[in-house]
């Protein structure tokens, strides 16, 4: 046997399944062949040109994912495969089903799919006794007023609306009038008929949600559940006040600075969580809200944290060492790895999501230099591209880029993070009107 160095995994397959080829999946190629793997792609994009891995990839179709899992099984037949990551929310039931019946130990097919619907998972976490806002949800031919008048004694201002299908925030509008309620139901109405999230075809496309207003303070938590048991990787302060109308994400760090007796009622909340929607092993990403009444589920979702924002987190082992992604820990604990030495490292760390401050084409940021001279801040990504049509809330999906910056305290790396994105500046050009 030739002598590779790859620590004994040398024949083992990773099933990667992806929508993008993006950052993320840059990430997790990466950890794989830290790991020593062979990476195989699932994914339904086949036709993207610019797909480097196009070859070698399994052209599937998430929105199946029931065939999307058989033409997995039939595919490892002739080729083993030994795990399976999904990036995202749309290949987590081809992931959870494709692992069933390959037997790797996965997040349940019920769980990936009850997670992937607002309306569903807050019925499971209501009915396990948690805190959830109250919720109803309307079909999109709904008219607006007629479901004013007709919910005159449920319905409390302020109240949230959201689209069930979308991420990222896209859609989510508080209201605190009956005005401010009819606009926002036809916004996201507009949204969810847009022939770009038509092409999703999923069946929540048709509901829009609406939900009382839970205030306090949100964080948002990363974890992994390692056969039934969670673990608990980073709690993340979300600084910046997040009360509507839109719930741009800004600015994340970590340690939390809530109060220890805090932090395990959070934790606690999140077990029962997991028990509840049957998440068993995998990936968990979670937002909350803390108010007097408790701890309140906004979000329980069965996937990792999104975008580039993985890199404000790095871990250590006593016995695989430092430095290690997020994404390696994630392929470690498919494979059946034990992760529960892993922790954390232990400085504190940070990212801010860049806001889109206004419409337009993106032609270049400026001032980066002298933004990383910040003490404390890590690296800048700019990821809009020059003449990229920038949308911002609530119709809009996407950030300029990211800030990461890490240093002692929360405190600094807070304001880090602010003063670097003080010293930016965004060249956007008007959109001119169409005519
Ligand atoms: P998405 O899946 O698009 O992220 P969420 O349901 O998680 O949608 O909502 C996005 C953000 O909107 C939350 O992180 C929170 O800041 C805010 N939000 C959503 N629902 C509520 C609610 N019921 N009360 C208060 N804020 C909410
Ligand atoms: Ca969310």
């Amino acid at each position: 046997m030739n002598n590779s160095g790859n620590n004994g995994n040398k024949a083992k397959r990773l099933l990667i399944l992806c929508t993008t080829t993006g950052y993320q999946t840059r990430a997790f190629v990466e950890a794989a062949e830290k790991l020593g793997l062979r990476v195989v792609f699932g994914t339904d994009r086949c036709h993207v040109l610019e797909d480097p891995w196009q070859d070698g990839a399994l052209a599937l179709r998430f929105e199946d994912p029931e065939n999307s899992a058989l033409q997995i099984v039939d595919y490892a037949r002739a080729t083993r495969i030994d795990a399976i990551v999904s990036l995202g929310d749309c290949p987590t039931p081809t992931a959870a089903r494709a692992s069933r019946a390959l037997r790797l130990p996965h997040h349940s097919p019920e769980a990936a799919d009850i997670c992937r619907d607002k309306y569903l998972s807050r019925e499971r976490l209501r009915a396990a006794g948690l805190n959830v806002p109250s919720f109803m949800r309307f079909s999109l031919d709904s008219n607006p007023r007629e479901v004013l008048a007709r919910c005159d004694d449920t319905l409390k201002f302020p109240c949230v609306l959201k689209p069930l299908a979308l991420s990222a925030s896209r859609g989510v509008t508080r209201a605190d009038t009956e005005k401010e309620f009819i606009n926002a139901f036809e916004q996201i109405k507009a949204l969810l008929r847009s022939p770009e999230v038509q092409v999703m075809r999923q069946d929540t496309s048709q509901f829009i949600q609406v939900e009382s207003y839970i205030d306090g303070g949100e964080i948002a938590v990363e974890g992994l559940v390692d056969r039934g048991r969670l673990q608990v990787l980073a709690i993340f302060d979300k600084p910046d006040p997040l009360t509507g109308p839109y719930f741009e994400e800004t600015i994340y760090v970590t340690p939390s600075r809530l109060k220890p007796e805090t932090q395990t009622a959070v934790v606690e909340t999140l077990e029962r969580a997991a028990l509840a929607l049957g998440l068993f092993h995998g990936p968990l990403h979670a937002e909350l809200r803390l108010n007097s009444g408790g701890v309140w589920i906004l979000e329980v979702a069965a996937r990792s944290i999104g975008g580039l924002c993985s890199r404000a987190l790095r871990f250590t082992s006593a016995k695989v060492g430092n430095s290690i992604s997020l994404e390696e820990l994630i392929i470690r604990l498919a494979m059946g790895h034990e992760i529960r030495a892993v922790s954390r490292e232990s400085a504190a760390s940070g990212v801010m999501m860049i806001p889109i401050p206004q419409a337009g084409i993106f032609e270049q940021a400026e001032g980066i230099e002298e933004a990383l001279e910040t003490p404390g801040v890590d690296e800048i990504r700019i990821t809009a591209k020059s003449n990229q049509k920038l949308v911002p809330l609530p119709e809009g999906s996407s950030y300029l880029g990211f800030i990461f910056a890490r240093g002692a305290t929360p405190e600094f790396v807070e304001s880090a993070l602010r003063q670097a994105h003080r010293k930016l500046r965004f060249v956007i050009a008007r959109t001119l009107a169409v005519v």
